[in-house]
């Protein structure tokens, strides 16, 4: 039998009704001659509580107790999915990770797919067995404990699953009808993509598009698995959402695709450290250590050199604004053991991060320029830029983000297919 992985996000599962509806949908392919893999997150709102439950216990928790609470919200959908499926006359059997078992790394909360023995699966379907349910997010460590795959991480899970079973595709359900432009939470001009590239879908995804995990973009890219995102809220067909694929099966050409951002973000300057060879080292070696995930850098000129004897310079740089505190105790340390001295630490605690990607920027000049222009239109101040071959990003003040991002839409005419 062909085999389709069909995941299904928090708010498609978010009460019984729901879980009943997504079990239709399943219903509906099992009755088309596949065998279904289906992939389940905790309902909506779940995993942010059970975050909280444990931050509230264990301010500093132990990353194991962590996962085994939190992984516990998709073991409920699964095994009501599965209920809900035998119900409606599907033979199905949920599957919680280990039981799989989804063999992962131990890095507790960030851990990645190590391997995805097929036999227990096999032997069920063998078995007359139409649907596995499985427990999204989750996975087990070779220290035999739980672990979780970082926050949206179903996504993968559904990946993962279809790569190592071969599925003919991978269908996403969620609660927007596709990939868009941009949000369409906060653009309402924001239009719905029929195909979108695996690199540009990977560079949105990391750049804040929270619709994919970015790690199963990924995954889909290297086992060329055809990924599809489309609503659960809606009647769907064989054409609808948003298909992820190779760049050669695209016929719009676009230069900039997509806008993505990302709302929480910090920027941290460390106010005249010596210019000499070694100081990018002596300051990012730590913050790497400390888990602090570092964005943009930038190093310029201080405006204190005429108060200091040796060559100075101020290093600026971005990372997520829950992490100032660790960032800021990693670079107060490193100054305690003597290894950089500095005046003083600024964080900008109020800014986001707006990028435009797009594989046809590899070929044209200009974009940049083009998204200054916008910005600058609107008065908006950049605080920091970054580029790469296929995305340019901006550091804003925060409460431009919404008038950025339209601006950034309409200047590239992203509302025009
Ligand atoms: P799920 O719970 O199904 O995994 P998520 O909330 O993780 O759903 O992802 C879906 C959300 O992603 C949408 O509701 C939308 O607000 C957001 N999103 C961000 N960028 C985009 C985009 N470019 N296209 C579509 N949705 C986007
Ligand atoms: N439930 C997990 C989360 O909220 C995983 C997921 O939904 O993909 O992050
Ligand atoms: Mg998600």
């Amino acid at each position: 039998m062909p085999i389709l992985v069909m995941k299904f996000g928090g708010t498609s599962v978010a009460d019984l009704d729901r879980i009943a509806n997504a079990a239709e949908k399943v219903k509906r392919e099992v009755e088309r001659g596949y065998d279904v893999i289906v992939i389940v997150s905790a309902m909506s709102g779940k995993t942010n509580e059970l975050v909280n439950w444990v931050e509230t216990t264990s301010p500093l928790y132990d990353a194991r107790e962590y996962d085994a609470v939190v992984a516990s919200g998709e073991n409920i959908t699964a095994g009501l999915m599965s209920l809900r499926l035998q119900e409606m006359g599907v033979s199905a059997r949920s599957w919680q990770g280990w039981q799989v078992p989804i063999n992962t790394t131990s890095a507790h909360g960030a851990a990645r797919f190590v391997s995805i023995p097929r036999e227990n699966l096999d032997q069920k379907f063998s078995e007359g067995f139409k649907v596995a349910v499985i427990a999204g997010f989750q996975g087990l460590s070779p220290e035999n404990r739980i672990t979780t795959l970082g926050r949206g991480g179903s996504d993968t899970t559904a990946v993962a699953f279809a790569a190592a079973f071969g599925a003919e595709r991978c269908d996403i359900y969620t609660d927007v009808d596709g990939i868009y432009t941009t949000d369409p939470r906060v653009s309402s001009k924001a239009r719905k993509l029929d195909r979108i590239a695996f690199e540009e879908m990977l560079e949105l995804a990391s750049l804040g598009a929270k619709v994919l995990q970015t790690r199963s973009v990924e995954l889909a890219m290297r086992y060329k698995v055809p990924l599809r995102v489309l609503s659960s809220f809606e009647e769907t067909t064989e054409n609808s959402g948003t298909l992820v694929c190779d760049e050669d099966k695209i016929m719009e050409s676009k230069v900039v695709s997509g806008v993505a951002f990302s709302r929480d973000e910090a920027k941290m300057t460390l106010v005249t450290v010596e210019d000499r060879p070694g100081i990018a080292s002596a300051i990012f070696g730590p913050l790497a250590d400390a888990g602090v995930n570092v964005d943009m850098i930038v190093q310029n000129i201080s405006e204190r050199q005429a108060e200091h004897e040796v060559k100075v310079t101020d290093m600026t740089f971005s990372c997520p604004v829950n992490q100032v505190a660790r960032a800021r105790k990693a670079m107060e340390d490193a100054r305690d053991a003597g290894l950089i001295k500095f005046d003083e630490l600024v964080a900008d605690e109020d800014v986001a991060k707006i990028s435009v990607v797009g594989i046809g920027m590899r070929s044209h000049a200009g974009v940049a320029a083009k998204m200054f222009k916008a910005l600058a239109a609107e008065n908006v101040n950049i605080k920091v830029i970054a580029t790469s071959e296929i995305k340019i990003s901006v550091l804003v003040d925060r409460k431009y983000l919404e008038l950025a991002v339209q601006a950034l839409h309409d200047a590239f005419e992203l509302d025009k297919a």
